[in-house]
């Protein structure tokens, strides 16, 4: 049985902290290492699994976040799991690195607790050496500096940090997010494009036909970049509530919409209640609200947003 003679990690080949029978009863072995994190793999799983698709399951179980279960792998699953990875370009992967290694460090000054050998696999790196690789690329940046046996941002790196951050802010597109069905055209053509172009920024409408009522990584890394979100809730869309939460955890700028009907209606989750909606009669009424808070906007540092009205 693979539970009783495997000794090493089946995604990364580590020694793992605890190596089981899953205790859900499924036919699956549990893992728990320090590079891959805890997770779980069935036995069929394993006897298909390529080589190539190791270090990129060990990103994703890594990567989530860890709930009362642990990510599962399945033999049924594995392209799927990984399909949900994002690809980053390598200017991205050297700003990731740089953000990480400012994550694990306790204060200014501080040597990072940032391991190569141990964390690659949050980076969706192929191994240790493409870390080390990426960390050369910012020490000569200037950005990071000291030797194997300790090293730490420096001044400039965390101005470039600081750079990073606002780089959303720094955009000048608008995610709109809300129900794109045939009866919304109006109020897209007539009232938030022109709002949105009328301040000065780009309505970004991300086309739902090609990703299938997906929030797929490429409308997760456009909202990232984005400056602020025009979320209309007509029609209460589950993707529009998404959208709109995950802009809220950027801490940018969401800008609240839905007809006034629906409103009335109480059709609203609860969840949103509390913001201060622009709850509009006509397409008219939107877009003449809709400019109007996107100029008062401006003046708003990052890390806030609507409040309560
Ligand atoms: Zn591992």
């Amino acid at each position: 049985m693979p539970a009783v003679i495997m000794k090493t990690c089946p995604l990364c080949d580590a020694v793992p902290f605890h190596i089981g029978r899953d205790r859900t009863g499924r036919d699956a072995i549990c893992v728990q290492c320090e590079r891959c994190g805890l997770f779980s793999i069935t036995e069929q799983a394993l006897c298909i699994l390529e080589p190539k698709q190791k270090p990129l399951l060990s990103a994703y179980c890594r990567r989530v976040p860890t709930g009362p279960e642990a990510p599962t792998i399945l033999s049924t699953n594995i392209e799927e799991l990984i399909r949900t990875l994002p690809e980053y370009t390598p200017p991205e992967k050297l700003d990731n690195l740089l953000v990480l290694i400012a994550q694990m460090t306790a204060g200014l000054g501080d040597y990072t607790t940032f391991s190569a050998k141990r964390d690659y696999p949050l980076l969706i790196a192929r191994d240790a050496d493409e870390v080390t690789f990426l960390r050369s690329g910012l020490t000569e940046l200037g950005y990071i500096t000291g030797t194997n046996d300790g090293f730490l941002v420096t001044l400039d790196g965390w101005k470039r940090l600081e750079e990073i951050r606002k780089a959303g802010r720094a955009s000048n597109r608008a995610f709109v997010a809300m129900w794109f069905h045939e009866s919304m055209n109006t109020l897209y053509n007539n009232a938030i494009e022109p709002a949105i172009s009328k301040a000065g920024y780009h309505a970004l409408r991300i086309d739902r036909h090609e990703h299938v009522n997906r929030i797929d990584d490429e409308i997760i890394a456009q909202i990232r970049r984005s400056r602020f979100m025009v979320a209309d809730f007509t029609g209460q869309r589950y993707g529009v509530y998404f959208e709109a939460g995950m802009m809220l955890g950027l801490g940018r700028t969401v800008i609240w919409m839905c007809d006034k009907n629906e409103l009335d209606e109480d059709k609203l989750h609860f969840d949103v209640r509390q913001f201060n909606f622009i709850a509009y009669e006509s397409p008219e009424d939107a877009k003449t609200r809709l400019y109007n808070r996107i100029l008062a906007i401006e003046g708003e540092g990052p890390g806030q947003f609507q409040k309560p009205g």
